[in-house]
């Protein structure tokens, strides 16, 4: 669960790799790559396919992670075209215009899909994209109070903003503070379920380029590739245009890197060869600017989910917080970002120290195998997965395919034996929190 802001949550797009040769004059569908599944590469995605009416067109959208992967997916949601102090922002009407548009283009998307009874596929099943409850921002500051008065007085009409006394806020948002008796209403301003609109723009994007090739106009193509760009020369050539929606990970491209104008932050990067660090807690350094910190524990927790409750969010940032920056003081000045959870399978602890669980288990799943080595367990990798994973999966795989549990070293599948003996239920503690900070 994200914390704050990130700084550096600023999208870019560019074009690039242009061919020369037309698609007109090759007969050739135009090919188009969108690097990056979250709002500005779904928008762009839609607005090729959309805008593309005549034309035989090809969008191919890369994402290392999928639909909303990035900053998007997690973003608070909250849309309305106003600065903090409620000024017009640059563009305002046209911006908030154009985002009503494919907001409306979205829920078109899933209203067809939930009148199809199909609304199941969809994160944990929500039908709703927007709220449509306003928001409230109650003065804060004397000093600028003149100035938001004033400001919202030049407010849009389709986005209109109230100046309201304490009492009138309070009724909206009981026990909401109001220091200074002032708040500014936005009632058309919208809260977005950023996951839940993605999924459904991806969908709206999919309904148009079948329903376009259906008509016959033009025939249209959409693919979302699960995968990683390293480069962009890797899509050299394939393309008429690459574009580039990488939000913030697009300074990590090796032909952007250094060279896009992103926001100094005043913050002093993690030193570029320092190690991580061990200690209380761990600081597990990711690059300059992200650095995970961990961990919390919870025992009998069989919460798998990765994403982490406000409540359990808080929870770890107060016990990991204070034991990070007691070892490493500059952490105090980084932003947490986000919040994250996973379940460790710890198995019991033994005289060689905790070891992983192997080995052939048709004796435990039954089913009348007759010992053809079906099912097989690679699991218990507790705090030391990355040191075991590469030679016990050898192990494991040289089992399997010859069928000889005799491969694997006894001590790790020794813990059969003990169970039937025993019968025992090893606890299985888990790692549940750690907090990203960038
Ligand atoms: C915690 C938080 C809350 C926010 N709340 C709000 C809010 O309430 N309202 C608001 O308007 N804005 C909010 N923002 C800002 C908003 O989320 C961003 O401006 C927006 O998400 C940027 O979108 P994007 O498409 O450019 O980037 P992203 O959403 O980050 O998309 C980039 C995509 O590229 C993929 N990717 C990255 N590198 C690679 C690679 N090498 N290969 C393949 N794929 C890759 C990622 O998986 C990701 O899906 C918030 C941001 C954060 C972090």
């Amino acid at each position: 669960m994200p914390l704050l802001y990130s700084h550096l949550s600023t999208s870019f797009v560019t074009v690039s790799c242009r061919s020369s040769s037309s698609s007109l004059l090759s007969n050739r569908p135009s090919r188009y790559a969108v690097l990056g599944a979250g709002f500005a590469g779904l928008s762009v995605a839609w607005h090729l396919l959309h805008s593309s009416k005549e034309l035989d067109v090809c969008v191919d959208i890369y994402d290392e992670v999928g639909i909303g992967g990035g900053a998007s997916g997690v973003a608070g949601g909250l849309l309305h075209p106003y600065s903090p102090k409620v000024k017009l922002l640059w563009r305002g009407a046209e911006c908030w215009k154009e985002s009503l548009n494919l907001l409306n283009v979205a829920e078109g998307a899933l209203f067809k899909l939930v009148n199809r009874g199909k609304q199941d596929s969809l994160p944990n099943g929500e039908s709703s994209i927007v709220k449509r409850r306003g928001i409230l921002r109650p003065a804060v500051s004397l000093k600028n109070m003149d100035l938001m008065i004033g400001n919202a007085e030049n407010c849009l009409t389709t986005c209109r903003i109230e100046s309201i006394h304490k009492d009138a806020a309070q009724s909206l948002v009981p026990d909401i503070s109001v220091p200074l008796n002032l708040a500014f209403y936005m009632p058309e301003a919208l809260n977005i379920n950023s996951q839940l609109y993605l999924e459904a723009l991806y969908l709206a994007c999919e309904n148009l380029a079948e329903e376009m090739s259906k008509l016959g106009i033009a025939r249209k193509e959409l693919c979302l590739h699960k995968k990683s760009v390293e480069s962009l020369l890797e899509l050299a050539g394939e393309y008429n245009a690459v574009i580039i929606c990488l939000g913030a990970r697009a300074a990590f491209l090796p032909e952007l890197s250094g060279r896009l104008p992103f926001a100094d932050m005043q913050r002093k990067d993690y030193p570029k060869h320092s190690p991580s660090i061990l200690s209380d807690t761990w600081l597990s350094v990711k690059g300059a600017r992200n650095i995970h910190i961990g961990s919390t524990w919870e025992w009998k927790s069989t919460n798998y989910s990765r994403d982490v409750s406000m409540e359990e969010a808080s929870k770890a940032m107060e016990v990991l917080l204070p034991k990070a920056s007691a070892v490493y003081p500059p952490i105090k000045d980084w932003t947490i970002t986000g919040a994250m959870a996973g379940l460790r399978a710890m198995p019991p602890l033994t005289a060689d120290g905790s070891l992983p669980i192997l080995g052939c288990i048709d004796n435990l799943i039954g089913g009348g195998n007759n010992g053809r080595g079906k099912y097989w367990l690679f699991t218990g990798l507790g705090a030391r997965g990355l040191l075991f994973h590469g030679w016990l999966g050898k192990l494991m795989a040289q089992a399997v395919l010859s069928c000889d549990e005799g491969l694997i070293p006894s001590e790790l599948t020794s813990w059969k034996y003990k169970m039937q003996q025993q019968e025992a239920k090893y606890p299985m503690p888990v790692l549940r929190s750690f907090l990203n900070v960038d």
